[in-house]
C-alpha cells in the first residue's frame, strides 16, 4: 500500500473527472473562446461574489499577476515570512515584477493585524512605500493554519484607511471555508485580488484562478499572456475543475476528520500535536525526520521533509481510512 502524505497536490482524476473533461467543449482561450474556460471563470467569480475570474496554469502564476496588479515596480508588498508568495515562487515578485518585499514574523502563520501595522511605510521622500499586503489563508507552512474573520476584517479596515491593495493566497481557501462555514463570497469581499488552487484538496490535475474586479482582470489577461500562461484549448482542463468546483468543496470535512484521526493517534508519541491542526495539514517534530521519512518510504508512506526536526503531512482525496490507519502505524513504530 502506498499512502502519499507528502502534498494534497498528488491526487489522480478520478473516472467521473476524466469523463468530465474528455467530453468537454473546447475553442482557443486566448481568443476567449474556450467555453469550458469561460464557464468555469464566470462559476468561479460567481462563488466569491467578484466580477471575473482568469484561469493559471499554477496557483504561483495566479498569485504574481495578482500581486502586479496590485504593486507597482519598485514599490513594497507586505507578506508573512512564512508565505508562499516569498518562500516558493522563486522570487518572481522581484525577478519579474520589481517588487520589494518585507515580512512579518507570526507564528503558525496566524494573522495579527497589530503585527502589520506598525511596519506599512506610507509614502515618504526615502522609505519605500507599502502598497499592498498578501495574506495566505489556509496558511501552508503554519500548518493549515484558519485565519480568523474577524482579523481579516479587521485588515481589511487598516487597508482601506491606508490605500493599500490586498492579496488572498487562497491556494486552500477551500479549507479554511470548509471547517469555518465562512462563504467563500465573505472571503472574496475582503480582498481586491483572491487566487484559488484548482490542483489541491479539490483533486483537478492542473488549474488554478485569479479571481477579481473586471477592470483588473483585462490587465490580467495581458499579463497571463506575457508570462506565457495564455493557453489554447484549455477546457479540457478547465472541465476537471468545474468538476472539482461541484463535487469536491463539501467533501473536504472528511480530509480534515482524517487530519484529525492521525494527529490524535500520533500525539501519544510525542512527535505532534493534535490541537494545532485546523484543516488538512499536520506538523510533525521529531529528530532526524530526513531518516524517519526514508525508513517510512520503504514502507510505503511518504511524508515532507521541511528541516532537519520538522516535517509535513497532508490529507485529500487520494488518503483513505485504510491508509491513514497503515501511516499511524508506520510511523508510530518508527517514532516510539
Ligand atoms: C501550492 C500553493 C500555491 C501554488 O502553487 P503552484 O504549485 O504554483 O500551483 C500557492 N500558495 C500556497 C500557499 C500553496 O500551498
Amino acid at each position: 500500500m502506498i499512502v502519499d502524505l507528502r502534498s494534497d497536490t498528488v491526487t489522480r482524476p478520478t473516472p467521473a473527472m476524466l469523463a468530465a473533461m474528455t467530453s468537454a467543449d473546447v475553442g482557443d482561450d486566448v481568443y476567449g473562446e474556450d467555453p469550458s474556460v469561460n464557464a468555469l471563470e464566470a462559476e468561479a467569480a460567481e462563488l466569491f461574489g467578484k466580477e471575473a475570474a482568469v484561469f493559471t496554469p499554477t496557483g504561483s502564476m495566479a498569485n504574481q499577476i495578482g500581486l502586479q496588479l496590485l504593486v507597482p515596480p519598485g514599490e513594497e508588498l507586505l507578506c508573512d515570512v512564512r508565505s508562499h508568495v516569498v518562500n516558493y515562487e522563486m522570487g518572481a515578485a522581484a525577478a519579474l515584477s520589481g517588487i520589494s518585499t518585507r515580512t512579518w514574523a507570526a507564528p503558525n502563520g496566524r494573522l495579527d493585524v497589530a503585527l502589520i501595522e506598525p511596519i506599512i511605510n506610507p509614502p515618504h521622500p526615502y522609505s519605500t512605500t507599502t502598497r499592498a499586503i498578501a495574506v495566505e489563508n489556509t496558511h501552508n507552512i503554519g500548518g493549515g493554519t484558519v485565519q480568523p474573520i474577524e482579523e481579516l476584517r479587521a485588515l481589511r479596515a487598516l487597508a482601506d484607511a491606508q490605500g493599500l491593495g490586498l492579496h488572498l493566497d487562497g491556494a486552500r481557501i477551500w479549507n479554511a471555508h470548509a471547517a469555518t462555514g465562512v462563504p467563500l463570497s465573505e472571503y472574496g469581499a475582503l480582498f481586491d485580488t483572491v487566487s484559488v488552487c484548482l490542483s489541491k484538496g479539490l483533486g483537478a490535475p492542473v488549474g488554478s484562478l485569479l479571481i477579481t474586479d473586471a477592470e483588473r482582470a483585462q490587465r490580467a489577461r495581458v499579463i497571463r499572456k506575457r508570462l506565457g500562461g495564455g493557453m489554447r484549448q484549455a477546457g479540457f482542463l478547465a472541465a476537471a475543475g468545474r468538476y472539482a468546483l461541484a463535487n469536491n468543496i463539501e467533501r473536504l470535512a472528511e480530509d480534515h476528520a482524517r487530519a484529525q484521526h492521525l494527529a490524535r493517534s500520533l500525539e501519544p508519541f510525542g512527535i505532534c500535536d493534535a490541537s494545532q491542526v485546523e484543516t488538512n495539514i499536520v506538523l510533525l517534530r521529531l529528530p532526524d525526520i530526513a531518516q524517519v521519512a526514508r525508513a517510512a518510504a520503504e514502507q510505503g508512506v511518504k511524508i515532507s521533509v521541511l528541516g532537519p526536526d520538522w516535517g509535513r503531512m497532508l490529507t485529500h482525496l487520494d488518503v483513505d481510512d485504510a491508509g491513514i490507519e497503515h501511516a499511524v502505524k508506520v510511523l508510530g513504530d518508527l517514532a516510539g
